[in-house]
This record gives C-alpha cells, sequence and structure tokens, in this order.
C-alpha cells in the first residue's frame, strides 16, 4: 500500500533517476552536525522535499545514536543549526524581494550571482540564469553542492529540476547548461573554490570570488 510519501518519492526519483540525491557521506555529516552552515542550509532544504534522503538521514541519526551520540549532535532531518537557518531566511529574503537591493552580479550573458558571504570556510551563492544559458566548463578545488530551487538544468548525464541536488569535488568537472522552458535558480555551497579553463571565467573568479 502506498501512502503520500512514497508516492512523492516515486515522482521525485521518476523525473531524476539516480541522480539529483544526496550522497551517503553527506546525510551522515548532516546527521551528525558537522557540515559548514551554507552546506547545511541545502541538505536541510533538499531533505524537505525528497522522502528517500530524508529516510536515509533518518537511518544515519538512529545509528549515531546508538553509537552514543547525544543531542544536538544527532541532527533530524529538517532540523538545521541556528547558522543555516539564519542564511535561509536571507536566501528566502532575497528571492521573496524583501531586500530591497540584494548584491546580483551580472558575471555573464544569462548569468547573475548573488554571494552570501562565507561561514566556516565555505561560501553560499545564488545563481539565476536565463534559459539556454551554458555555463563556464569547470573543476573544484573542494566540494561543490547545488540545490535547484527553479527551472532545471543538464549537467551532461540528467536533467535535474526543482528539489534535485548536485554534488561535485576535485574529480568532477562539468559544464552545466540551463534548459530552454525557465530560467534557473539554483543554490550552491562550495568549499576550495572553482577551476575555470577559460581565461574570462578565471577573471571573474578573482572578481567575485567564485
Ligand atoms: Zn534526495
Amino acid at each position: 500500500m502506498h501512502d503520500a510519501a512514497d508516492t512523492a518519492r516515486a515522482a521525485f526519483d521518476a523525473s531524476v533517476g539516480e541522480h539529483g540525491h544526496l550522497h551517503e557521506s553527506s546525510l551522515v555529516e548532516f546527521a551528525a552536525g558537522v557540515l559548514p552552515a551554507p552546506f547545511e542550509l541545502i541538505v536541510a532544504r533538499h531533505l524537505r522535499s525528497c522522502a528517500r534522503c530524508r529516510a536515509g538521514a533518518l537511518d544515519a541519526a538512529r545509528v549515531g545514536a546508538s553509537c552514543g551520540r547525544a543531542a544536538p549532535f544527532i541532527r533530524l532531518p529538517g532540523a538545521a543549526g541556528a547558522a543555516a537557518t539564519a542564511l535561509g531566511q536571507r536566501v528566502d529574503d532575497i528571492l521573496t524581494g524583501g531586500r530591497r537591493h540584494p548584491t546580483w552580479w551580472h558575471v555573464f550573458r544569462g548569468l547573475e550571482i548573488c554571494s552570501l558571504g562565507e561561514r566556516s570556510q565555505a561560501q553560499l551563492w545564488l545563481l539565476r540564469a536565463q534559459p539556454g544559458t551554458v555555463l563556464p566548463a569547470h573543476g573544484h578545488g573542494g566540494d561543490e553542492l547545488t540545490l535547484v530551487l527553479a527551472g532545471s538544468y543538464f549537467n551532461g548525464r540528467a536533467v535535474l529540476e526543482a528539489g534535485a541536488v548536485e554534488e561535485a569535488d576535485e574529480a568532477v568537472v562539468h559544464q552545466p547548461v540551463v534548459t530552454s522552458t525557465a530560467v534557473c535558480v539554483c543554490l550552491a555551497a562550495t568549499r576550495g573554490g572553482l577551476r575555470f579553463r577559460r581565461f574570462l571565467p578565471r577573471l571573474l573568479r578573482r572578481v567575485v570570488g567564485l
């Protein structure tokens, strides 16, 4: 017998396949409360809409509890810490227009970026890209975790739609392409910066701090 959560999980899995979900290591780090606030925020937001990863995070929290880890170190799905919650409020304020002059950088044609600053050696960004925008090919000096808030993009393997996440590390080089149907808005956390292959994005990296 299927309940509403099963139906939602099946619909989400059908839309993103095996892509679009969190790695087990991220779920364990989230449950243990050791993720930097920008990453923690994105994990918490994904867990809101993804029953599959929520179940994984609950399992990780249960394992942590059975190993004697006590609250507040065991973070349940949806429960973000104070720093991540405050960051999330800033994000919502910007997206709903509550902030009169959010700092959006037009980094190149079709792409705007808004920096939400650095927390615990990790940075948080909002990205807004017009339909069909091809982002610069880049590798990573550390981890990158992206959550699609609106629209969708193709990452070379799958189309990621609202609610989906993509994790990238030093081994990944990719060039996201925004699909042609709608403006794509993403929330991205980075550690260690990005490595662009072409001169212009490298120059922008110096200016914007990506
Ligand atoms: Zn998921």
